[in-house]
């Protein structure tokens, strides 16, 4: 009998030591256990592990004897709890993610796994509980979902947003009142504006989906146009106001001025050309006739004034007898008014013999030190309260018209001693620059913003604030500049606001070969 009881003690404390294992091995879990007792009235826990009390924070015997739903605290109308009250009336498994709250109220969501204990009667007097707290998860899950409505919201606002662009785009691009093209990377015309169609007399739908140099009968097959576009896309150089002049089919000769570009969009599309056609036919009319009516009017002002300088000479050379000093200096006045109204008729009537191409180089070669050296003479004694002084040597001998290279000379140191008011110091500088001879002039006067610099040399450009404080035309700068680029040379400015302007020019030596000619 002892030995019977003995090992009935052993069989005890080997069954306990196994049960204290199983304890310990639950109360190391990190998820959350409990077991409730479903022989005993409203299910209530009889077991409970240290993960469970971690998660809820609750203690044990805070729990042991409840129902599990006081986890669920006020939050009574989850239908995941519907769920649940189904398995555990029918004894089955189920598994749910439901809202619960720790003991300090602190919401966490729990994924609940019910489990129920079959005895071998087939009655389930168990159920057993596993949860995890997933709240982090949960929070990811929701931040995600946040996320991915924000981002659809952002592309639906983006893609209305595009699409009125776009409508807004093609809107603009149909009313503007210049001929638009966009060509794909082989030249066939993808999309064309009002204007084109109007302008070129074509229909959209014999333009889109044509080779540009195809388009109506090969209209636009024009040799030089061609070989810029063809560099475009390779070099990604845009063709900027190339001029083009073309006898159309139907519409008759048209002078355009092209400005093309490569456009790229990553992602949607390569290698396409924008190309803007600016039709300059009557602006050119407009031009040539003022250049016309300037060629005339200074022609015909030309004669009678030649004609008055003759009896103004006359009278010099033969004043009446007893002529007093009054009358003489009054005819002598009236002489230099004419001179200076001649130099005014001359100056319009070389501009509008630049513009037709008319202008004539009497070419021979001449000292430019002995020209300049004259000019400046010449002035300073026309202007005693000016002091110009020349410094600076060049040896060398110019091809060209001296004549001309003088008249520039005039109108810079002209313009110097015009436009520097308060100050009486002109510099003049020559030197020898390479196979160039290089003059500078330098006033210490107003000086050009860098917006006029650009225009100063374009015909009858004045800076505005100037034009009523000193006379002028606008149009000395524009014939020096093509006189000196007649001659090869370049003129150019180098100016301060306030501090003065220092304009030069540069004139090419003459070497063995230009002799020879
Ligand atoms: P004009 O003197 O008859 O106006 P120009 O062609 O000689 O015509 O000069 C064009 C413009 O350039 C002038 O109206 C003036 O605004 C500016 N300009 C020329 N020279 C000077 C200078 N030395 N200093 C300041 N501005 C100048």
């Amino acid at each position: 009998m002892e030995t019977s009881k003995d090992s009935r003690n052993d069989q005890t404390s080997s069954s306990n030591m196994n049960l204290d294992l199983y304890l310990q091995a639950l109360n190391s879990a990190s998820s959350g256990i409990i077991i409730t007792d479903n022989t005993q009235p409203d299910n209530p826990i009889i077991y409970c592990n240290k993960a469970f009390q971690t998660i809820t924070g609750y203690k044990n015997n805070e729990i042991i004897g409840h129902n599990c739903r006081f986890l669920q605290s006020q939050d009574r109308m989850q239908p995941e709890r519907l769920e649940l009250k189904e398995a555990i009336k029918n004894g089955k498994e189920c598994k749910v993610e439901i809202r619960n709250y720790r003991k300090n109220g602190k919401l966490f969501w729990n994924e609940l796994f019910i489990s129920p204990v079959i005895n071998d009667k087939g009655v389930v007097t168990h159920f057993i509980g596993v949860q995890n707290d997933i709240t982090d998860r949960k929070k990811a899950e929701h931040e995600l979902r946040e996320e991915k409505t924000s981002v659809e919201r952002k592309i639906q606002e983006r893609t209305k947003e595009l699409l009125g662009n776009e409508i807004f785009l093609s809107s603009i691009i149909q009313t503007v009142r210049e001929s638009l093209l966009v060509l794909d990377a082989n030249y066939t015309v993808i999309s064309a504006n009002s204007h084109f169609l109007n302008t070129f007399k074509v229909t959209s739908e014999d333009t889109v989906g044509t080779l540009l140099f195809e388009l109506g009968n090969n209209q636009w097959d024009i040799e030089p146009l061609k070989e810029l576009l063809l560099k475009i896309l390779p070099t990604s150089n845009p063709v900027i106001d190339f001029e083009v002049e073309h006898d159309f089919p139907h519409i008759g000769k048209k002078i355009m001025l092209l400005n093309a570009y490569r456009v790229e969009f990553e992602g949607q599309y390569k290698d396409r050309i924008l190309i803007a056609i600016e039709d300059i036919t009557e602006k050119r009319e407009i031009d040539r006739r003022k250049d016309d009516f300037l060629s005339i009017a200074s022609h015909e002002l030309k004669t009678p004034l030649t004609t008055i300088k003759g009896l103004v000479q006359l009278l010099q050379r033969m004043p009446p007898e007893g002529a007093t000093q009054k009358y003489l200096s009054t005819v002598d006045k009236v002489g230099t008014y004419v001179d200076r109204l001649n130099n005014l008729i001359t100056e319009l009537l070389d501009t509008s013999k630049i513009q037709s191409g008319n202008i004539e180089l009497h070419n021979e070669p001449f000292d430019i030190n002995k020209t300049i050296k004259d000019t400046v003479e010449n002035l300073s004694l026309a202007t005693p309260a000016y002091q110009i002084t020349l410094s600076g040597h060049a040896n060398g001998m110019i091809l060209g018209d001296e004549l001309q290279i003088s008249q520039v000379m005039n109108n810079l140191i002209s313009n110097a001693i015009k436009y520097s008011p308060g100050s009486d110091k002109i510099e003049i500088y020559l030197s020898k620059v390479g196979d160039f001879v290089k003059i500078s002039v330098t006033d210490h006067g107003m000086g050009i913003s860098p917006q006029d610099q650009a225009k100063i040399f374009e015909r009858f450009f004045r800076a505005r604030d100037i034009q009523k404080k000193f006379p002028g035309l606008g149009i000395g700068l524009y014939i020096s500049h093509e006189i000196i680029a007649n001659h090869k040379g370049t003129l150019w400015v180098e100016s301060e606001i306030g501090r003065g302007s220092t304009f030069s020019f540069t004139l090419p030596i003459m070497n063995d070969d230009d002799n020879r000619k």
